[in-house]
C-alpha cells in the first residue's frame, strides 16, 4: 500500500544525470480553467522540485473544437501562473512526417488499416453499447480481413488492430495499489490512430512526441488512464523509448460530482485575470487542493516546489487520498474566495 507522498515523489525522481523531462501539453480546443491549472502547476512544481526539463507543446492538432485563439490564450494563461519550460512552444500541425513515418512503420507490421465505417455503422453493430462512453468500442468482429502493407492518407480513418490483454504502464500514484494495466480491447477496441481529416489522432500524436522529445515523466488528469494503455501498446508496437513513468491525478470535479465544467460558474484563467484575481490566489486555491498548504491563502508559483516535498505538509496526500475517493471538489466557496477573500472569511 501506499506508504506517503515521500514514496511517490522517490518513484518519480530521476537520477543526476538524467533527472528527467515532462511536458506541459495543453490543447488549444477552449479557455484553460482551474481543473487544467491544478494539472499544470503540479506538473511543473514537480519538475521544478526534482530537476525535470520541462516542454511546452502545443497539441494543435484540428479537432472540431479547434479555436484559433486559444493556443495563444494558454501561453498567456500559464505565463501569468508564474510557469515557465525550457524548451518550446512545440507544435504538431506543423510537421506530420514523424507521425507519417510512424504510420508506415504500423502498416509494413501488419497493424493498421483503413476504416470508412461511420459512427452510426459502428454503432448499430455494437452488441453491447458503452452507455455514457463517447468513444465507441470497436471489436474485432467490424475489422477487415485483409490490411494494407503501406499507408495512403486517402481520406478515411486508420484504425489500430487491438488484440486482448491488458497493457502494463507505470503510474507513481497508482502503483502503490499494485501494477496498472488496462485491456483497450474492452474499453475502445481498434482505435484510430489517423483521422480521416489527414492527421494523426491523439493518441499517435503523443505517442511519437513524448518519444521523440524525451518524455519520461507524464502528469496529467486520471480522465486519460485508459490512454496510458493505448500509448504504452502503441509505443511497443514502434519500439519507442523512454517508457514514461506517469503520474494520473484525480479532476477537479463540481460538488455535483461531474468534472469540472461551464456549469460550476467561470473558472476560466483569462476571466479571473479580467476580473483582477491574482495569480497568487489561483496558485494558493490550487496548492490547497493538493495539500501543499493547510488552508486558502495566496501563494507564489515559485513557492510550490517547495511545497511539494516529503518534509511539507501534505503535499500529494491530498490528492491520493482522493484517488481513492471523490477527488479534488470546487464549490461555490473556492470562487468566492477567489474573487473576493474577505467576503467567506
Ligand atoms: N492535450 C491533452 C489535453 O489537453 C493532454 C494530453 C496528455 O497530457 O497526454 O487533454
Amino acid at each position: 500500500m501506499v506508504s506517503g507522498t515521500g514514496q511517490v515523489m522517490q518513484v518519480l525522481s530521476g537520477t543526476p544525470d538524467a533527472p528527467g523531462v515532462t511536458r506541459l501539453a495543453p490543447s488549444p480546443t477552449g479557455a484553460l480553467h482551474l481543473g487544467n491549472a491544478l494539472s499544470f502547476l503540479l506538473t511543473w512544481a514537480l519538475a521544478r522540485r526534482l530537476g525535470w526539463s520541462v516542454v511546452l507543446r502545443i497539441e494543435d492538432l484540428e479537432t472540431p473544437r479547434t479555436k484559433a485563439w486559444a493556443a495563444q490564450q494558454a501561453i498567456d494563461d500559464l505565463r501569468w501562473l508564474g510557469l515557465d519550460w525550457d524548451e518550446g512552444p512545440l507544435t504538431q500541425a506543423g510537421d506530420l512526417e514523424p507521425y507519417r513515418a510512424a504510420m508506415d512503420r504500423l502498416a509494413w507490421a501488419g497493424l493498421v488499416y483503413p476504416c470508412t465505417l461511420s459512427r452510426r455503422e459502428i454503432e448499430a453493430a455494437a452488441s453491447a453499447p458503452n452507455e455514457g462512453d463517447h468513444e465507441l468500442r470497436f471489436g474485432p468482429e467490424l475489422r477487415p480481413a485483409e490490411r494494407p502493407p503501406r499507408f495512403d492518407d486517402a481520406g478515411t480513418n486508420w484504425r489500430l488492430a487491438v488484440d486482448p490483454g491488458a497493457v502494463p504502464f507505470r503510474d507513481a500514484l497508482l502503483d502503490a495499489h499494485g501494477p496498472v494495466a488496462r485491456d483497450p480491447s474492452l474499453s475502445v477496441g481498434d482505435f484510430v490512430v489517423w483521422t480521416k481529416g489527414g492527421q494523426p489522432s491523439y493518441q499517435l500524436a503523443a505517442t511519437v512526441d513524448d518519444a521523440r522529445q524525451g518524455v519520461d515523466r507524464i502528469v496529467r488528469g486520471d480522465d486519460l488512464l485508459d490512454s496510458g494503455a493505448r500509448q504504452a501498446l502503441l509505443r511497443g508496437h514502434l519500439g519507442l523509448s523512454p517508457e514514461p513513468i506517469h503520474l494520473h491525478h484525480p479532476l477537479v470535479r463540481g460538488a455535483d460530482g461531474r468534472r469540472l465544467a461551464k456549469r460550476h460558474g467561470d473558472t476560466r484563467l483569462a476571466s479571473l485575470r479580467d476580473l483582477g484575481v491574482p495569480a497568487e490566489r489561483v496558485v494558493g486555491l490550487v496548492a490547497w487542493w493538493l495539500g501543499a498548504t493547510p488552508r486558502r491563502g495566496e501563494l507564489a508559483a515559485r513557492h510550490l516546489p517547495e511545497r511539494l516535498g516529503p518534509d511539507s505538509i501534505g503535499s500529494l496526500n491530498g490528492i491520493r487520498a482522493n484517488a481513492d475517493g471523490g477527488g479534488v471538489t470546487f464549490g461555490e466557496e473556492d470562487l468566492t474566495w477567489l474573487i473576493d477573500p474577505s467576503a467567506g472569511a
